[in-house]
């Protein structure tokens, strides 16, 4: 019999789950790039719905730009 373990006042950081922020930008699409910018600095201001949104589109990005010449990104912020 397993009994769950509780964290009595425990704050909860985020009203979501990390993967739902997680997101893969491909390199080189100007609209990942941006949208990538917008997740990280919603989630540096604690704008959590902002960062999910933006994370949520670039997911669902299809068809990225190939005119973005590669530069280099800088690797991801690490929550
Ligand atoms: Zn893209």
């Amino acid at each position: 019999m397993t009994e769950p373990t509780r964290h009595s006042g425990q704050p909860i950081e985020l009203p979501l789950d990390p993967w739902l922020y997680d997101c893969l930008p491909m390199h080189g699409c100007e609209v990942c790039r941006v949208l990538a910018r917008q997740r990280n600095t919603a989630l540096a201001n604690g704008d959590t719905w902002a960062a999910y949104r933006a994370a949520s589109e670039i997911r669902e990005h299809r068809n990225h730009s190939a005119e973005a010449a590669p530069d280099s990104m800088s690797s991801q912020d690490q929550p």
